[in-house]
């Protein structure tokens, strides 16, 4: 997922992080000759890096693990409604019709907030 610079700072070593609008970070090493950076060794430079969009990793590992939460917290409710219905003495449809109805009424915050916590 793409996310524009904010800002950028050094960190304990003194290399130089780039700050993205999601929260997450960046190094963004000049260390020739496996990385050309000369730009962020000056504040000009720096500056003229504002608002480029990097590709955040970290984003994208965030969303695959909400994805992840999300299905799991369906399935479960799925299935949950479908034995529930079962119980009741539902016919198979009645089953498929509550399962589908749980589908809809899941609160899927906890399982987002939880899956954002572990990232
Ligand atoms: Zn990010």
């Amino acid at each position: 997922m793409k996310q524009k610079i904010t800002g950028f700072h050094l960190d304990s070593e003194n290399h130089w992080v780039a700050d993205l609008e999601c929260g997450h970070r960046q190094h963004m090493r000049h260390d020739p000759p496996w990385m050309e950076r000369p730009w962020i060794l000056t504040e000009e430079g720096r500056r003229s890096r504002l608002g480029v969009e990097l590709e955040c990793k970290r984003c994208d590992e965030a969303g695959r693990a909400v994805a992840e939460a999300v299905r799991k917290a369906l399935i479960s409710a799925a299935q949950q409604a479908y034995e529930d219905g079962g119980m009741s003495g539902l016919c198979a449809e009645g089953r498929w019709d509550l399962a589908l109805d749980a589908l809809g009424a899941a609160d899927l915050s906890e399982a987002i907030r939880r899956a954002l916590e572990a990232k």
